[in-house]
């Protein structure tokens, strides 16, 4: 029997009760014909969501925005943000926050709707869009988030793509609309505190920080300074997130202060991508003319990104100036030396080392730089190396044999068995992850043919990427590229 679609929903609206600076009320703009394409199953249970009545027409009626959840108070998020190098109000264009559902063990998470129509912010800043999003990319959000989440890496999720059955005009071409339903600890970015320091005062940039304080990090409340310790904990997630990033190849590409979440979840699937070939500089972005949020600037703009929302923080450090600027410098400077200090332990188990030694950064900066070199697959040459196969990108170097005997060598200086160095690789390095003609053919089957069975087959291997099961291996090969492979933002 179908439960009521109402019933299903526990929705809260905290951020709808802080001071209106932060938002504006706004209901989702309804759409014509809306048609469930993809509902995550794992994601609704741990919500709380009854499948069963999200998939049902009433259910899905809430999805597309149609109808309102019980209890939900719709807003848009109003921030700001620094795109590329140059500060803009924003504010969330064509997404409604719906509320947060509280789930049976007492997590809090942010309903959102993408593409749900045009917002007041979007008058502002985006005169001439719609409001809306295209298919293809609401799908590619889909696929990656639940891609990286497997990945074991902090993101927001997807609950479900409607199409809108309503089509819209994207360069020229005539697009099927869809509906994202997108699901976050919070939507809380850097670019909400910009905003909120610009334009709300002091007064309400405390209450919104404390209430960010409050949702994700309440231990710092008790600390000396708060604020301090809560610019702390942002800064060590960035530095954890990009780390992850860095380590199993992934591009996010529009690094902008409004794309990075205060909670260190990735935010955003615009013209993310991972890398194929290991070249520093790789990035895929139509918009990025010069690489600015190219693979090998990921740890720098993270930084860049704190220095930005450290101007926006520092009011709240201390009474003066002179130890606000002291203080929060101290902070930002923390960055490097935490960055420094995940992506080596995360790069000592790609390599099986459990213990440390002083010259690891030497031997990790070798492989690489040989990887640079022969233009090495990045995901295949770890996958090599796990599994002592040839390591086929590599061993036409000059150097490669002695890098591998001094790499065994290592090895061998720590207290760990063969079969343990081995275990601790393949939980480090994926067999799998989404390729980028992969992701194509599962979007060109879904879009153009409404054909799923591309996507399902992927999304299976991908949801386990350290299993390393024979399936998986038939999925490892990457075609050459004739031509670059380009992203597009997610419109
Ligand atoms: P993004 O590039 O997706 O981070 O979006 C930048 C800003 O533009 C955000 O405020 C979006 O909500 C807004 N925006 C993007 N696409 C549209 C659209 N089709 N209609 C209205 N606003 C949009
Ligand atoms: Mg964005």
């Amino acid at each position: 029997m179908i439960e009521n679609p109402q019933a299903i929903w526990h929705l809260d609206n905290s951020y709808a009760h802080l001071s209106d600076c932060f938002y504006t009320k706004t209901a989702p703009t309804p759409v014509t014909k809306p048609k469930l394409k993809r509902l995550n199953h794992e994601l609704a249970k741990r919500l709380g969501l009854d499948v069963g009545s999200l998939a049902h027409p009433d259910g899905i009626e809430i999805l597309a925005g149609n109808r309102l959840p019980h209890n939900s108070i719709p807003i848009a998020q109003a921030y700001a943000g620094h795109q590329y190098k140059t500060f803009r109000d924003l504010g969330d264009g064509r997404a409604i926050l719906l509320g947060e559902q509280l789930t049976p063990d007492g997590k809090r998470f942010d309903i959102h709707l993408k593409g749900a129509g045009m917002t007041p912010y979007s008058k502002k800043v985006y005169k001439n869009g719609d409001g809306r999003a295209a298919l293809g990319p609401m799908l590619r959000e889909y696929i990656l988030s639940a891609a990286m989440e497997a990945l074991g890496i902090p993101t927001s999720h997807s609950l479900a793509v409607v199409a809108t059955g309503e089509t819209m005009i994207r360069k020229g071409e005539e697009l099927p609309g869809a509906i994202l339903v997108r699901v976050a600890s919070s939507h809380i970015r850097f670019g909400t505190l910009q905003y909120a320091a610009k334009w709300c005062g002091e007064a309400k940039l405390r209450e919104i920080v404390d209430y960010t304080i409050a949702r994700h990090f309440p231990e710092v409340a008790a600390a000396e300074r708060p604020y301090l310790a809560f610019f702390g904990k942002v800064i060590e997630r960035q530095a954890s997130l990009i780390a992850n990033w860095q380590l199993i190849g992934f591009i996010h590409g529009v690094q902008n202060t409004d794309n990075v979440m205060i909670s260190g979840e990735t935010l955003d699937y615009g013209p993310c991508a991972f890398m194929d070939t290991y070249k520093p500089l790789t990035w895929f972005s139509s918009i990025d003319r010069h690489g600015r949020y190219a693979y090998v600037n990921q740890p720098s703009i993270g930084r860049w990104n704190i220095e930005r929302l450290k101007e926006s923080l520092m009011p709240l450090f201390a009474e003066d100036e002179a130890t606000q600027e002291r203080l929060a410098d101290e902070a930002v400077a923390t960055f490097d030396v935490q960055y420094e200090q995940y992506w080596l332990q995360g790069m000592r188990k790609k390599l099986g080392m459990y213990n440390e030694e002083a010259e690891d950064r030497e031997l990790i900066d070798a492989l690489l730089m040989m990887m640079e070199r022969q233009e090495a697959d990045y995901t295949n040459t770890f996958l090599d190396l796990t599994f002592g196969e040839q390591v086929s990108g590599l061993s036409k170097d000059k150097h490669f044999e002695s890098w591998y005997t001094c790499w065994q060598q290592r090895l061998s200086r720590q207290q760990a068995s063969t079969s343990d160095i081995k275990q601790l690789m393949k939980a480090s390095n994926p067999a799998v992850v989404p390729r980028n003609h992969q992701v194509e053919q599962a979007l060109e089957a879904a879009v153009a043919y409404d054909d799923f069975t591309v996507m399902e087959e992927l999304m299976d291997v991908w949801q386990e990427p350290f299993a390393h099961t024979d399936k998986q291996r038939a999925y490892r090969h990457v075609p050459k590229q004739d031509t670059p492979y380009i992203t597009y933002c997610g419109t």
